[in-house]
Formats: C-alpha cells, structure tokens, sequence
C-alpha cells in the first residue's frame, strides 16, 4: 500500500517516520549483535563436537538458541535455525548423544532466548507503536482527502510480452475443464469468426474447485494457449480500508482490460468479494457490495465485440451471491477437481521433469502413494524429494527420497532426536502393531504400507494404509472394518500393558466421528433406518463442518448415540477377539518394530506369514 506515489506535499511527514523507524531498526539490529554475536548452524556442530560448547538454552520453539562457550568463558553467541521445519538441532546436524557426549549441558527455555535484549525492547516498541500510528493517521488523512485515487488505481497485473507463457500442456489430471474451456481459447483467438454469427460469446468462466489444484494456473494456461493478455487481481485486493476503493479499481481494472481486448480479466477468491450481500460477519460489507456492484455493472456493460473474457475461482461456490451466476454473467461453471491417479502421474511427470530422476524412480507408485494430494500438494512433494536427495548429496533424485518426502508432507518432519523413553518406545511399538495386526487379519481393510515407530509431527508412530484404488464409494463392510483396526492400538496397548494411554487420542476421534456418521450421514444403522439427520452446513470443497443443525428430537438424539455406541462397542468386542488369536503376531510385529523401527509392506507381510501357532514368548 504504502509504495503508492510519494512526493505529494504533506507527506514530508511520512518520509521521516519510515526513516526514523528504519534508523530504530539498525540500532536494535546492531545492540543485538552486540549482545550475542551470531554463529552458523554449521560452526556451532563443529564447536559441540569439538567440546567447546559448555550450554545450550533453546528457545521454546526451538528457533533460536543461546550458546556459552567455556572459552573465553561465559561468551554467548547467538544461533538462528535457517528455512524449513526442521528443529534447531535437527538443522545442526546434533543429536542428544552428541550433547552428552560433550557435556554440554541442554536445556528448552519457555521464553523467548534473547535474553539481555528484554530492557531495549521495551523501549523500542512504545516508539515503533507511535510510528505506526503516525503512519495509520497519514493514510486516514489521505483518504478523507480525496487522495483516495493514488489507492484506488487497479493493482491488476499486466503480464507484458503479452501473454503467460503456461499453456495446456503445463495443467495435468482436468482434461473435461480444458475440453469446456478449449472454446474460450478458440474465441479469444478468433473473435469476428464467432462474432460475424451473431454468436453470443460467454462473459464470464467461474472455476470452482478445492485450493491447489490448478484453478490459477488453468486461467493463465487459457490466456497462454489463446496468446491473449491476462490481467489478474485477488478478490482480498479489493477489500481495503477506504469505501470506494474497491469498486474505483474495479473501473479502473475493465478499462484497462477493454483497451487490451481481446484479453483476459482473472479474479482469483471471488468469494471474498462475491459473497451474498447482506451476509457474512464483519465490517466492510459496504465495501464488499460497491465492489460487487461495480463488478456486476461492468460485466452487464460489455457490448457483444468487447472481447474481454472474464474467469473467476473460488472454492466456496455455495457462498457467491446469486447474481453473479445469472445468464449473461457467470453463467458457465468449471469444475477444477483433486485429481485421480492417473491425472496425479501426469502432474508428477510435468513437475519432475528437469530433475535428475533415478532409474528406480515410479512415478505412477508414487501416484498411487499419494491418493488425495492435490496438484499443489504434489509439487511440493517433489521439490521436497529433491531436498531429500541434496541433503544426501546425491546427484539424482531416489524412490527413498520420495517415500520419506511423502510422509514429510503428509505428517510433518521425522523427529528423530526427540528423546523417547524405552517404555514410550515399547508402548508405541505394541499400538502400532495393533493397528497394523488388525488390519491385515480383515480382508476389507486397505493393506498395510508401512508401520513405523519413529515420531513424526504429532505423532508417536504411524501405521499407513494404501488403498489399492481410488475410491468414490465406501460400503458399511468398509466402515466397520476401519473402525476396528482404528482400535487396533488403543486394544494393543490394554492387552499388553493392561494401561491406557493418550497415545490412542486420534484414533478415538477417527472412530467416534465415523461411527456418527455413519448413523447420521450414510444411514448405515438399521436401527435408525436410511434417513440422515441433522442439517450440516459445509465448505464444500473445504470438507470442514461450518455448523450442525438439529433438525430431530431429543428421543432421536439420544437414539442416535445409544446406535454411535453400539457400533463402537461392536467394533471393540471384534478388535479385542482377532487381538487375542493374533497375539503372537502381535508380539512378532511389536518386537520385531523395536529392533528396526520401520517395517514396509513387504516385511510386514513376510511377519505375518508365519503361521499363527509359532507364538514367541511375550
Ligand atoms: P488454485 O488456484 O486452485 O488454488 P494453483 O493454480 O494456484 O491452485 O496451483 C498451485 C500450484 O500447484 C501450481 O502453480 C502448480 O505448480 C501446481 N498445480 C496445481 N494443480 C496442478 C495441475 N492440475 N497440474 C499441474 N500442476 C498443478
Ligand atoms: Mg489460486
Ligand atoms: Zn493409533
């Protein structure tokens, strides 16, 4: 906002608040430096080893950390972990034995490390705080001023050269979108053929879909495959402080785009400006309806050669005001959907191609791997296989590399370093096999991939399932079988250690949310019958429950739950029985996860053909 023109008079002002907070900014930089000089990640490995290290105080987000060194003795320096998610220590390379071995005494501090810079921060941040409000009150002046043009002008965003240089073949895995959109693309290329007809050309082009599966890339593909402009805004530009702005830069947007026609005008996240009017929580709704309005206006001001094309994307089309999809405005609609397998190995194709690939590289296993991802998940699988891969320092990119990228990006960084206690690591090796046991024993449930008993993210250990297919339906064979073996490890652990732990936290809400809808949602209980109940309000692409209506009586409800529990209770009973057959399975799995702490399909199937009778003592 605030790179907007300058040398107006009056904002003299201005100019020497940013200087003044720049100036405070050098001053705090430098103290800081002063207090504790900065160390690389990498000095700091080769000091600890070196046993030059005495201490470490890790700030509690283990971002940063305080090192002392015995010499000169009591010197501090200053270590920042660099990009990523990893922990300080992860990035450094050190694990606690390393600490040990050192004697470098460790510790997690609760508040922040930069100790010693408390008494100038406090100082500093009345001054920052008047600064920003100096600033604030500028802006306000300046729209009151009927300055509020230098705002309002468009920041759409030419791409010069023309055109984006993204075209069909760069969007993978939506082939019916860029069959309905090819028309666009012919009549963006050729208007007069299509206006010598009389042919009513489509204004607008609404892509709806879940975020990160191309809506974005799709609307440059088309304005690239049609060799047009592209001029695109997000619907948040729009929402600003100052009334009226928004609906100026709409005006300001079409007439740019009217000089460049034929072109294309993108209005990514509509729904932050399409909302129904009159609805929704929150200020600006006034804001939001000009702009809506002015929008609506130009749309219904295009004359039939205007051939501006206007496509919008959002993925809450439940949401968008009804005006926006009449005929003449939004009137087609393109589903832009998470893709299917097949659609899934073309993206990982298009976004490893350039990359050094090893030979046993499967991009069509790594598809199926990856069921769910969206296009934006899978590329962010790839470049972090390739991450993977450098941190080897290996030349090309392996399957390993991928598979460990894969749980990365699904459950959060292996914490390797993260101290677990022989106990923690028994309990979770008997949970993990119970789920994985349970699994194998029912046929319907999806085959085990892999089991492991290393943290990651949240979680203790992981069991994964891979389903064989995609799937769009699910019986209630299916359901119940999953509820099983979610207990799988909850009944593992009583069975063993006669103990509940915390361990089972989100597999009890797997089973409780499944069960429930599967009485509510699927009408899968005969008890209740094929009725559904309650009246859910949803994010459709999102999946997220905004809210639940109830629209049964309290003797429903409360035949409702009596039918939730009786399906636990069910599954339970079933769990605890293959458990008690399977005992020596279990033990087998859990012994053998302790030794090597991950087990992959084939070892696991390996395990469990031994025959059920060749118990190994508990
Ligand atoms: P959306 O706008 O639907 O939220 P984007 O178009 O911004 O998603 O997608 C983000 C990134 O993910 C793209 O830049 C592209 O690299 C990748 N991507 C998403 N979908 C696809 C796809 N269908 N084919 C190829 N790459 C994709
Ligand atoms: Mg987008
Ligand atoms: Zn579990």
């Amino acid at each position: 906002m605030m790179k907007a023109t300058l040398p107006t008079p009056g904002r003299g002002w201005l100019i020497w608040a940013v200087i003044l907070f720049g100036l405070g900014i050098l001053a705090l930089s430098a103290v800081s430096a002063q207090v504790n000089p900065r160390m690389g990640l990498s000095e700091l490995t080769t000091a600890v080893r070196a046993g030059k290290v005495s201490s470490i105080t890790i700030s509690g987000d283990e971002s940063r950390a305080v090192i002392e060194l015995k010499e000169p003795a009591g010197a501090k320096r200053l270590v920042r972990k660099e990009r990523g998610t990893d922990k300080l220590l992860e990035q450094a390379g050190l694990t606690v034995q390393d600490l040990q071995k050192n004697d470098v005494s460790y510790a997690i501090s609760p508040t922040s490390s930069l100790a010693g810079l408390g008494p100038l921060l406090t100082t500093l941040i009345p001054f920052l705080l008047m600064v920003g409000f100096i600033v604030f009150m500028m802006r306000q002046a300046q729209a009151g001023n009927n300055q509020a043009m230098a705002f309002g002008r468009s920041r759409a965003r030419l791409m010069t050269g023309d055109t984006p240089t993204v075209t069909f073949a760069d969007v993978a895995g939506v082939d019916e979108a860029k069959q309905e959109l090819a028309e666009v693309v012919e009549f963006l290329r050729e208007p007069d053929k299509f206006v010598a007809l009389g042919a009513r050309i489509p204004k607008g082009v609404l892509m709806v879909g879940p975020p990160g599966c191309g809506k974005t890339l799709m609307a440059r593909a088309v304005a690239g495959e049609a060799g047009v402009p592209f001029f695109s805004i997000s619907g948040s530009e729009f929402v600003e402080m100052f009334v009226g702005v928004g609906a100026s830069r709409v005006r300001d947007l079409f007439e740019q785009a009217k000089k460049h026609s034929p072109c294309i005008v993108f209005v990514d996240e509509i729904d932050a400006v399409g909302r129904q009017r009159g609805a929704g929580l929150g200020g600006s709704h006034d804001e939001r309806e000009q702009t809506l309005n002015q929008i609506l206006v130009e749309m219904d001001g295009f004359d039939s050669d205007t051939n501006v094309i206007i496509v919008a994307a959002t993925n809450r089309p439940d949401i968008l005001d009804p005006a926006l999809l009449r005929p003449g405005r939004f009137d087609r609609r393109v589903v832009i959907d998470r893709p299917d397998m097949r659609g899934r190995t073309a993206i990982l194709g298009i976004h490893s191609k350039g990359k050094p690939l090893a030979k046993d590289v499967d991009l069509e296993r790594m598809a199926a791997l990856s069921i769910g991802f969206s296009g934006a998940d899978l590329e962010n699988l790839v470049n972090e296989s390739a991450i993977m891969a450098a941190r080897r320092n290996a030349r090309s990119i392996r399957m390993a590399d991928f598979e460990e990228a894969l749980d990365k990006v699904r459950f959060g960084p292996a914490r390797r370093s993260r101290v677990v206690s022989q106990k923690e690591l028994e309990v979770t090796a008997y949970h993990e096999a119970g789920h994985a046991v349970v699994a194998h024993v029912i046929p319907e449930c999806d085959p085990v991939h892999k089991v492991t008993i290393v943290p990651r993210g949240m979680a203790g250990g992981l069991t994964f399932f891979l389903p064989e297919e995609d799937r769009y339906l699910q019986s209630r064979t299916r359901f119940r079988a999953g509820l099983a073996a979610a207990l799988g490890g909850r009944v593992a652990e009583e069975l063993i250690f006669g103990e509940v732990t915390t361990g089972a936290s989100s597999d009890l809400e797997y089973v409780t949310r499944t069960a429930r809808d599967m009485v509510t949602r699927y009408g899968m209980s005969e008890a209740m019958g094929p009725m559904t109940f309650g009246q859910k309000q949803e994010l459709v692409f999102l999946g997220r429950e905004l809210s639940e209506q109830r629209n049964y009586s309290e003797a429903v409800a409360r035949q409702i739950d009596a039918e939730v529990r009786r399906l636990v209770g069910d599954a339970l009973v079933r769990t605890r029985e293959l458990l008690q057959t399977n005992l020596d399975r279990l033990h087998l799995v859990a012994k053998k996860l302790l030794e090597v702490e991950t087990l992959d399909r084939t070892d696991f199937e390996a395990l469990m053909e031994t025959p059920a009778t060749a118990a190994v003592p508990a």
